[in-house]
Parts: structure tokens; C-alpha cells; sequence
């Protein structure tokens, strides 16, 4: 299986969702290390500016799959609990191991992403791109 780092979640992202995740504002993040296995996670809450998106905030997940506290380098896992991500994105990511199925009901968006294209939402482009440039 594939595994995809920080930088290729980003590079696979339209234009348009990447445009878009200028707009969204991190309001609250959390870096830990798990227990058991030592990998870095971080947590975020992100929401999109006024005047874009619904205003509602979003929950982000980004997870080392190594035993790496540093998570900007390696392969991740990623969940969001947007819509977009829930309907288009997390069934497609798990194909790659960059998800697991948490918040879609698991079953192909044959509609909204029928080729299982892996890309990430805009809260996601945003704090992957934050990541990597704050090398976390
Ligand atoms: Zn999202």
C-alpha cells in the first residue's frame, strides 16, 4: 500500500481547495505523542474565515504512522469531520493507508469522487501546509 506524506496530500489538492485554505484560520491545535507506540498526532480545530464556508468549526486529525514525533516528514493519516472530507475524500484516502474510515459511512463515493482521487479538504491543506512549515 501507498503511503503519502504531509507534501503529497498537498501536491494532490486542486488549486481550488488549496485557494481555499487561505481562508481558514486554526483556532486551536494540540502536538502529543501516543502512549503505546510514540507516534505524533496532532489535533487542531479550524475554521474558515467570515464570509467563507459555513463558519463552523472543523475538527482535524493528522497522525505519524512511524514512530516519528516529527510529522511533517513522513507518511500521516488524516481525518477532518467537514463534509467535504466525509463525502469525497476519507473512503478515497484509505485506499492509499492516508485514512482510515471514521466519520463517511465507508462505502465508495461513487458521485462526488468516482475515481477515488486522494486530495484533502481546505481545513486539512491548511494544517498540512502549517506543519510543514513550521517543520512540527
Ligand atoms: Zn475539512
Amino acid at each position: 500500500m501507498a503511503h503519502l506524506t504531509a507534501a503529497q496530500l498537498i501536491k494532490t489538492t486542486d488549486g481550488p481547495r488549496r485557494k481555499r485554505a487561505q481562508f481558514v484560520r486554526i483556532i486551536q491545535a494540540k502536538k502529543y505523542r501516543t502512549k503505546k507506540t510514540k507516534q505524533g498526532v496532532i489535533r487542531a480545530s479550524l475554521q474558515s474565515l467570515k464570509g467563507y464556508g459555513s463558519g463552523k468549526p472543523h475538527g482535524v486529525e493528522i497522525r505519524s504512522m512511524t514512530g516519528n514525533y516529527k510529522i511533517s516528514k513522513g507518511p500521516v493519516r488524516v481525518w477532518c469531520t467537514c463534509e467535504d472530507f466525509m463525502y469525497r475524500e476519507e473512503y478515497a484516502l484509505t485506499k492509499l493507508d492516508a485514512s482510515r474510515i471514521r466519520w463517511s459511512n465507508g462505502k465508495p463515493a461513487t458521485i462526488t469522487n468516482p475515481y477515488n482521487t486522494p486530495y484533502v479538504c481546505k481545513h486539512l491543506a491548511k494544517m498540512l501546509s502549517t506543519i510543514i512549515n513550521k517543520r512540527m
